[in-house]
């Protein structure tokens, strides 16, 4: 009886096992590894060391020059953009996330201009002070054809001066872009145009298609697109076989009336006063319709790209490198009807908008080329626990201190001493405190300091005034 029951126990056992292994690899088999999407990308935290100083620069320069943060929603009417940006744009045309709801057609946003203007009608932002300068740092999403430097979702630091026809705003706008990669340390050239008025823009068109119009066999089959839907694309053309066509064609300035010029010229002259160096480009005219007066870019500088680059690669203007030398950082202009055209009063504007991402790839680029410093976060000391209730103890004293002022660097998680203070010397802080399960007992806590490896055992009470006198950088009095 003994001897049957041992037997069938280990049988059911191994029916079981069996049963259970063959249902986990059917699971195995249904289950799937997401992947991103194609042109999204995610950023991780070992990207932060590039993400948060572009925050905070972009913040800085906002507080600086007075701009309030505004935050639009990700989700739009599709007839804002398709209103503000023109039918004929590529944005529209082709890139627009677009989704059928209840409310009826609605598009994630490709940019943040045109949100910002509905914002700023719906607001009725006439009654406040003018100008109204706000900004932004938000994603955007464009479903374009994924490659270096050109994503799916995005994100974009934009400033924007709604209320103000007045070339200081202009340079204002130059001025805040070209610091932003001056503060991070990247080389760049602003390069600058305008495009006058509408009706000097139609004539100009009219002109511009004239001229291709003639020399049609010589164009790319994109050019000959252009000429039928929008002539002044065929201004961005890159193709070798459309250069010097490109090269000979009329340009915008000779289009523009006295005002447009003259408004034109005091734009630069500010920019010369303000040192910020230019190059005028008569081929740039920005792919959207809302554009008026100015219009600009910002590109990597070409000069330091070929120094980073090396000579060898340099006869590639810097296209060769990996950041995508050959994409604009950023870009903005004047919007004097954008607000009118959304059915708010006639309100002139301009604005600008940085990518961040290509920026980030681009100071990826320097930094492994030119051994760039990126900003580290300080901190001021090292916690080291050693046992349970260390942890415990610990995790309370990290706070009280954090709350304190001290900025205490610390992983509760690795529990070999000899680690812990290795992770304090990387983040180079002058003292670590070391918990062990003796000091929790006796209320007490090691100090040590870093460099000279002397360590003292303090009062827990008084462990923050005293490693504050020891920093020196707050002004404690003794107790
Ligand atoms: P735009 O107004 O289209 O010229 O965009 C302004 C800036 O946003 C550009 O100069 C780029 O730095 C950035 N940007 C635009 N489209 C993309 C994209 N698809 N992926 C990454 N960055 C982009």
């Amino acid at each position: 009886m003994k001897k049957g029951t041992e037997k069938k126990k280990p049988l059911k056992k191994e029916k079981e096992q069996k049963s259970k292994k063959e249902a986990t690899k059917e699971a195995d088999k249904t289950r799937k590894t997401y992947s991103v999407l194609r042109g999204m990308h995610d950023i991780l935290p070992r990207e932060e060391k590039y993400w948060k100083p572009l925050f905070h620069i972009a913040e800085n320069l906002a507080e600086h020059f007075q701009f309030g943060r505004i935050e639009t929603p990700a989700l739009e009417e599709a007839q804002l953009f398709v209103r503000s940006l023109g039918k004929g744009t590529d944005v529209v045309e082709k890139e627009m996330y677009i989704f059928d709801i209840s409310e009826g057609k609605v598009c994630l946003r490709p940019e943040a201009t045109a949100s910002v203007a509905r914002a700023f009608v719906n607001a009725g932002m006439w009654n406040y002070p003018q100008p109204v300068k706000v900004w932004y740092f938000e994603p955007m999403f464009r479903h374009d054809r994924p490659q270096a430097g050109r994503y799916r979702q995005f994100s974009q630091v934009g400033y924007e001066i709604i209320g103000a026809l007045d070339p200081a705003s202009d340079a204002e706008l130059i001025l805040i872009s070209y610091n932003f990669f001056k503060d991070i340390g990247l080389p760049v050239e602003v390069r600058i145009n305008s495009i006058g008025l509408p009706d000097e823009r139609e004539r100009y068109k009219a002109e511009l298609a004239n001229y291709y119009r003639n020399k049609k066999s010589y164009l790319c089959d994109d050019c000959r697109k252009r000429l039928l839907k929008n002539p002044l694309r065929l201004l961005d053309c890159k193709e070798n076989q459309c250069q010097p066509i490109k090269d000979e064609a009329p340009q915008i300035v000779d289009w523009l009336s006295d005002e447009s010029k003259s408004y034109f010229m005091k734009v630069l002259e500010y920019l010369d006063e303000l040192q910020v160096p230019y190059v005028l480009q008569p081929t740039l005219v920005r792919g959207l319709d809302y554009y008026t007066h100015t219009v600009f870019e910002i590109y990597p500088s070409v000069e330091e790209e070929k120094k980073a680059d090396g000579e060898s690669t340099a006869s590639s203007a810097g296209g060769s490198s990996s950041a995508g030398a050959q994409s604009a950082l950023g870009g903005g202009g004047r919007y004097d009807l954008l607000i009118e055209e959304l059915s708010g009063k006639p309100t002139p504007a301009a604005g600008v908008a940085i990518g961040v991402d290509r920026t980030v790839a681009l100071l990826k680029h320097y930094a492994e080329k030119m051994s760039f410093n990126l900003p580290k976060p300080q901190y001021d000391i090292f916690f080291a626990q050693l046992g349970d209730r260390a942890k415990g103890c610990g995790l309370k004293m990290i706070d009280d201190l954090r709350k304190s002022g001290l900025k205490i660097g610390f992983n509760l998680y690795k529990n070999s001493l000899k680690t812990q203070l290795e992770l304090a010397n990387d983040i180079k802080v002058p003292y670590a405190l070391i918990l062990g399960q003796k000091e929790v007992q006796e209320g007490t806590v090691i100090i040590r300091d870093m460099e000279s490896g002397i360590q003292e055992i303090v009062d827990q009470k008084k462990v923050e005034n005293i490693l504050k006198r020891k920093l020196k950088k707050f002004d404690v009095q003794s107790k």
